[in-house]
């Protein structure tokens, strides 16, 4: 992606090299697990907080502040780069409908986070907490993107995982998140994962339109960068790796298809009424 010189946003809060994060201890495969259930699980994060504490047992230890390498500095200039660019979009998009866009923060973190949704660790995956407008990410998520899920890595995978937890910002601004937490009450678990799977599907969309807005500074490779990253995340995929078995009840994000389809989807329109993912499932 072309972001170097372009306009850094002043709403990252970099707490990378802040003391006292704690860090699980021997997390193991039962932290992979939890970060697998809730890759890009947004409001989940609050749910799976308590198992995680129950699973450690109490056992943590304190991080030492460690001061931030120089790809750590390079990696803040792009963060801080692409979060101006969704501010830019989306405050556009939102005067062209007639509302007003409101900026969240974005804080990176390393090991364990306080969040108005509850406390948070490295393994929960990078998340939007509707409570306090924030999104949440450590920057190592991103090499178990690679590692783990097999994506091919890259600037713009990382991008479009700040354009999907942006997503659910806006799905926040326009009620839909609230109006589908209201329709998921009474319902059976697997009709509330489809209304899950809806919404995120739509945020994998706006990330798209997202996108669409921002081609000129797209390299070559960008958009297949987002699509391996979004394929890899997918609940099918992950369910194969995990389980050897693939359960659509269960879904709460969408198949590696479903994921790429909408992104590509908003990528092609760059229209937000396109992103009709509740009517679609
Ligand atoms: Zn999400």
């Amino acid at each position: 992606m072309k972001w170097r010189g372009s306009r850094e946003s002043d709403n990252v809060e970099d707490r990378r090299s802040v003391s006292g994060g704690k860090i699980a201890v021997g997390g193991g495969v039962i932290g992979i697990i939890i970060l697998l259930l809730n890759v890009f699980g947004g409001e989940n994060a609050k749910l799976i907080t308590p198992v995680l504490e129950q699973m450690q047992g109490g056992q943590t230890q304190t991080e030492a502040a460690a001061p931030l390498s120089k790809e750590d500095e390079e990696m803040g200039h792009f963060v801080k780069s692409v979060l101006a660019k969704t501010e830019d979009t989306w405050g556009k998009i939102f005067t062209e409908h007639g509302m007003t866009y409101k900026n969240p923060k974005l804080v990176l973190f390393r090991g364990s986070v306080q969040t108005a949704c509850g406390g948070a660790s490295s393994a929960s995956g990078p998340f939007y907490c509707p409570a306090d407008q924030k999104v949440y990410m450590d920057l190592g998520f991103f090499e178990e993107l690679k590692t783990k899920f097999g994506a091919k890595g890259g600037d713009f995978a990382i991008a479009y995982v700040i354009a999907h937890e942006i997503g659910h910002h806006i799905q926040t601004l326009l009620g839909t998140s609230a109006k589908m937490h209201q329709d998921q009450e009474g319902k059976s678990q697997a009709e509330a994962n489809k209304l899950s799977v809806a919404l995120e599907l739509q945020a994998d969309f706006y990330a798209g339109v997202w996108a669409h807005d921002n081609q000129q500074y797209l390299d070559e490779g960008d958009i297949e960068e987002a699509l391996s990253a979004a394929n890899a995340v997918g609940d099918d995929a992950i369910q194969s790796k995990m389980q050897g078995q693939i359960v659509p009840d269960s879904f709460t994000h969408g198949t590696s298809e479903q994921r790429m389809y909408w992104f590509k989807k908003g990528f092609k329109t760059g229209d937000i009424k396109q992103g009709t993912t509740f009517e679609e499932i």
